[in-house]
């Protein structure tokens, strides 16, 4: 069985005419799920030797809600999801005034090992595919009620070590036949896997860019992100470059702040060297203490400190509004929770 979501426009036409159905069925088809008809009896206009047809083959692949936070501070929900195969992901919505935001996760996991991460704690289990994250905007706009107009891949994983189904989730999600959700309205954060920036960048895509850069110096970043040792920040820096080049697009650097590893003054002094010129923009993140790593949180006075350093180098940035604090909506908590919960319960 294949999950439908996981075939574009193209793809659903090709599988009609190749079972002998006209091409036309493949919009209403899709033009149902979209409309959130995930059952495809329901699916009025199609007639039902084409139903049976598609019930042989195809599932919606939908998941299902396993627990609901809803953050007492703001209006943030966090979704715990089952997959088909019993996988448990993540997803946040955010909801402001000038619409809503989601936060989807791209793996399962993940294998990159950054130290402050709840996240990758137990590794990577699989790549998501790109009808799964798309099901994850899907399933959260039934459960509000409302559309969603902001995608940002900053749950669990990292999309460029799932390349090919990001970049095919990025078509649909962007496609007039799909969520319809436009290209600047798509931020893509990644740990900083060199060549994939370069490969993202020849798409030439009008989305936004974010780097989880997190350190002014390699020996720094080594400290909490594995990948550093594979790629050095003038690499990273480089490839940004490249990025900017093909795309005259903003890239954000996204800078989590700990305390007393990179929450200096020098700290900030060093990034604005490093960022000096550059078409950017950058996120100051106070971390989400995690119980599995000694990392603690910068204290308020250094946040803004850091923020003004940066400023009067004429870099523009911007400390992160902290949502759903109180419902563990960083990166991986909530699944990592639900897990250390249940082997609780083995154990006894
Ligand atoms: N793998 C991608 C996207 C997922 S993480 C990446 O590395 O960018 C999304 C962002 O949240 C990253 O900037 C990540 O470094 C940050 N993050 C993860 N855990 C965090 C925590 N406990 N506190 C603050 N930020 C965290």
């Amino acid at each position: 069985m294949i999950n439908i979501l996981d075939l574009n426009l193209v793809e659903l036409k090709q599988w009609m005419k190749s079972n002998g159905e006209s091409e036309f069925r493949a919009k209403q088809v899709s033009d149902w799920i979209y409309k959130d008809i995930w059952k495809f009896e329901n699916m009025n206009n199609i007639p039902q030797t084409v139903k049976e047809k598609l019930q042989d083959n195809f599932y919606i692949g939908v998941p299902e809600l396993i627990s609901e936070h809803t953050s007492k501070l703001n209006d943030t929900r966090k979704y715990l999801f089952a997959l088909n195969d019993g996988n448990l992901i993540e997803c946040v919505v955010m909801k402001y005034k000038h619409g809503n935001s989601i936060c989807i996760s791209t793996q399962v996991g993940c294998r990159m090992g950054c130290k402050f991460c709840a996240s990758t704690i137990g590794g990577m289990i699989r790549n998501l595919t790109s009808g799964e994250m798309l099901s994850q905007i899907m399933k959260s706009q039934q459960l509000i009620g409302e559309r969603i107009s902001n995608v940002v891949l900053m749950g669990s994983g990292e999309p460029f070590d799932n390349f090919e189904n990001v970049m095919k989730f990025l078509e649909v999600v962007n496609s007039e036949n799909g969520l319809n959700i436009g290209q600047r309205h798509i931020t893509i954060s990644t740990c900083g896997i060199v060549p994939k920036i370069k490969e993202f960048a020849d798409f030439q895509l009008q989305t936004t860019l974010a780097i989880s850069l997190h350190a002014a110096t390699d020996e720094i970043r080594m400290v909490s992100m594995p990948i550093a040792n594979k790629y050095s920040i003038a690499e990273i820096i480089d490839a940004c470059k490249y990025y900017i080049n093909k795309t005259n697009r903003r890239v954000t650097f996204e800078y989590a702040l700990v305390k007393d590893l990179n929450d200096s003054k020098r700290d900030a002094e060093k990034l604005s060297v490093l960022l000096n010129d550059m078409l950017c923009h950058v996120n100051l993140i106070p971390i989400n203490e995690i119980e599995e790593n000694e990392l603690k949180r910068s204290p308020n006075d250094s946040v803004n400190e850091f923020k003004r350093v940066l400023e009067s180098n004429n870099i523009q940035t911007t400390i992160r509004r902290e949502m759903g604090l109180d419902i563990n909506a960083a990166c991986g908590q909530l699944r990592r929770s639900h897990i250390k919960g249940n082997n609780v319960n083995e154990g006894v």
